[in-house]
């Protein structure tokens, strides 16, 4: 069986499910079976809630103060489950919620996802990517054709009900697009996070 839970630079990660609705150029998936201290991350199938809870439950939490959902697909495609876990690592040990995401759940489920994810995570932080449609459009490949302003669109609703919300982008963007994304995120009230590539 695939990871539900692995670690990385001291944090725990959930590797929730292996669907996604992009097909990112750069995606790690396509390079490497796993990261960190994980030893595979594709599931057979994708787990159900029961063995999410079993696994949180093997899994020894002391010393860690955040968990994240971040793994081989996109965890807002396994909403339901999400929220279950994400509910139950809070009541039972205590940790913050962090949801890594590419933004793009509202079009995947067709409705406003934002107050459901509200109830259950602290912080948020959405892969900006790019700092236009055409160049997002040309890196991460999503399924649907206004994937950019509806990326920025669930980040601004996120700003008003969930306490972190981020922006991500990578440092291999040239500095005048970076400084491009910094202008759309401070538009909306959003902080823009720059990562290393190696992050
Ligand atoms: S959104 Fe994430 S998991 Fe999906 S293709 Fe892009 S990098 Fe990979």
């Amino acid at each position: 069986m695939a990871d539900i839970l692995y670690t990385y630079k001291n944090q725990v990660y959930v590797n929730l499910t292996n669907e996604c609705n992009c097909r990112c150029t750069f995606c790690i998936r396509n390079q490497e079976d796993a990261i960190g201290e994980a030893e595979n991350l594709w599931h057979k199938t994708n787990p159900t809630l029961e063995e999410v809870l079993e696994a949180m439950k093997q899994f020894d939490f002391t010393g860690y103060t955040e968990l994240v959902y971040c793994g081989y697909g996109e965890p807002t495609c396994a909403l339901d489950i999400l929220l279950a876990t994400a509910k139950y690592a809070k009541d039972t040990y205590g940790l913050t919620i962090r949801v890594n995401t590419n933004g793009l759940g509202n079009l995947y489920h067709g409705r406003n996802i934002v107050p459901e994810l509200a109830g259950a995570v602290d912080a948020v932080s959405i892969s900006m990517n790019a700092p236009d449609a055409e160049g997002y459009m040309k890196v991460t490949r999503p399924k649907y054709p206004d994937a950019y302003e509806k990326m920025l669109e669930f980040a601004s609703l996120c700003r008003d009900s969930i306490p972190s919300v981020k922006l991500s982008v990578v440092d291999v963007l040239p500095e005048e697009d970076i400084a491009e994304c910094r202008r759309k995120a401070d538009a909306i009230g959003v902080e823009l996070r720059v990562r290393h590539f190696t992050d």
